[in-house]
């Protein structure tokens, strides 16, 4: 793998994934399940509630410019890396990273209920967890809201699809096509058990005591297959939400003992990367030497909700209560991806060498500001991507990489910041964060152009530099 090119970070979901985890969501929602399994029933609704709408719509327009399935987003960017001036003689290597979006809408005050579940010791508790049937006495309501949510992906989809000007040459299928790939997943959304992914999943060995929602099982299915037609060239992360019940074992059955290489990390969904849950985490990634990698810019997909309650675990173990307000906090990107809230783990001698890749390396405005700095002038202690290489300089295993940056300047941002911070160069990578960065206009809906801004990179970024992140 050493001189293989490798992109780091991708994706490869798309607009029914997301479909199918906002259907879940609100059909939790409405019967008083979201995010976890109550036993509490109130009246039953019959109203849709706005946040739903809110929900739809947010996440139809961040998802708008996946449309494909996985293998085919895959071939696309295979035949883009191979069409661009990189001239590679073999495949690039690709790293697609999974998405939890389930717990976008969840306020952190049901965290007890979840507590709960895991006790129940049979087959029921897979039930409660995982499958939210549909009866013959609810199925009006279920159908009700699956046109709802249907009704307002559709118009989003096309809306951004026309305002970002994608090119032809980028397929975005027309509001037919999407509606059947919709209906696709209501079909399956209904089935319940009899689903082909939940059948599938059941054969493995995720059976007990994990919580799978629609979508995030089926993406985790379809990267489970795309990694074994394609062994050499895919090696899926696989997403993980200290929130989710089971993450644990999850991580144990995918990454260390499956097919996924490692585990992706989105904290501006609502958790810190101190959160209780994911000290198990950590600790099989250390063991089995398995790299982490975390959404670190201020922009991205953030939560939804104005107010959350989360935990964080310190250093000494002590375990605190943390509220984040967006009126005092401004975003939950600021909040939650914030590099420093990552010195708690890595001042940890336990994880201090922990294989860590900060995306997006702090983001473009962060990068930019740095490099632009007059020379001699001090850095400024709060650019992340400032703090990301102080970070580099004290952990031998600490990355970042460069996704979702569509910008002719990079290059010589790249090149400035080598000049004042040698240990760049060995500890930046290359990443496109394609599918997401198709919506960005600048591409004009060619994923070749993005490699080509990438041309005269240094060789190592692509190679050398995944390769000791990828362990
Ligand atoms: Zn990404």
């Amino acid at each position: 793998m050493q001189n293989r090119a490798i992109d780091v970070h991708c994706h490869f979901f798309n607009l029914s994934f997301a479909f199918a985890e906002v259907l879940e969501i609100g059909w939790r929602w409405i019967q008083g399940d979201y995010p976890y399994k109550s036993d509490k029933r109130g009246l039953p609704i019959v109203i849709i509630p706005p946040e739903l709408w809110k929900l739809a719509h947010y996440v139809a327009s961040y998802f708008a410019a996946a449309t494909e399935s996985p293998e085919e987003h895959y071939a696309y960017e295979e035949r883009c890396c191979l069409k661009s001036q990189w001239h590679l003689s073999e495949l690039l290597i690709t790293v697609p990273l999974m998405m939890d979006i389930f717990f976008m809408f969840d306020h952190g005050d049901t965290e007890a209920q979840k507590a709960v579940i895991p006790a129940l010791p049979d087959v029921r508790q897979r039930d409660a967890l995982n499958v939210m049937t549909i009866t013959e006495d609810n199925a009006n309501t279920f159908n009700k809201l699956a046109q709802i949510i249907k009704a307002e992906f559709i118009p989003v989809y096309e809306k951004s699809i026309s305002a970002r000007g994608l090119a032809p040459t980028w397929t975005a299928k027309n509001r037919t096509a999407i509606s059947r790939d919709l209906d696709l997943v209501i079909v399956d959304f209904k089935a319940g058990d009899a689903a082909e992914g939940v059948r599938t999943m059941a054969k493995s060995c995720t059976q007990t005591n994990v919580q799978m929602t629609r979508g995030y099982r089926q993406h985790l299915l379809e990267l489970q297959n795309l990694q074994r037609d394609n062994p050499g060239t895919v090696l899926p992360f696989l997403a993980v939400d200290p929130r989710r019940v089971g993450i644990e074992k999850l991580v144990r059955e995918q990454v260390v003992e499956g097919t996924f290489k490692g585990v992706k990390l989105y904290p501006p969904l609502g958790y810190l990367p101190t959160h209780p849950n994911l000290y198990p985490v950590y600790r099989l990634c250390v063991e089995h030497n398995l790299p982490v990698t975390v959404h670190t810019s201020t922009g991205g997909l953030l939560s939804l909700c104005d107010t959350i309650k989360t935990q964080s675990q310190k250093k000494n173990g002590k375990i605190v209560p943390v509220t984040f307000d967006k009126k005092t906090s401004q975003s939950a990107a600021l909040f939650f991806s914030n590099p420093a809230n990552w010195l708690e783990i890595l001042e940890n001698p336990e994880f201090s060498e922990l294989h860590l890749n900060f995306a997006h390396f702090g983001g473009e405005e962060h990068i930019s500001t740095l490099a632009n700095q007059k020379p001699g002038k001090l850095d400024d202690p709060k650019n992340w991507t400032g703090q990301i290489i102080g970070l580099m300089k004290r952990f031998k295993n600490v990355y970042a990489d460069i996704s979702y940056c569509p910008n002719n300047e990079m290059l010589k941002y790249i090149r400035n910041i080598v000049a004042r911070y040698k240990i760049v160069q060995k500890r930046l990578m290359f990443g496109s964060d394609y599918i997401m960065v198709m919506k960005e206009s600048t591409l004009c809906g060619n994923l070749d152009n993005y490699f080509n801004l990438y041309t005269d990179i240094y060789p190592e970024m692509l190679t050398v530099n995944p390769a000791a992140f990828l362990g």
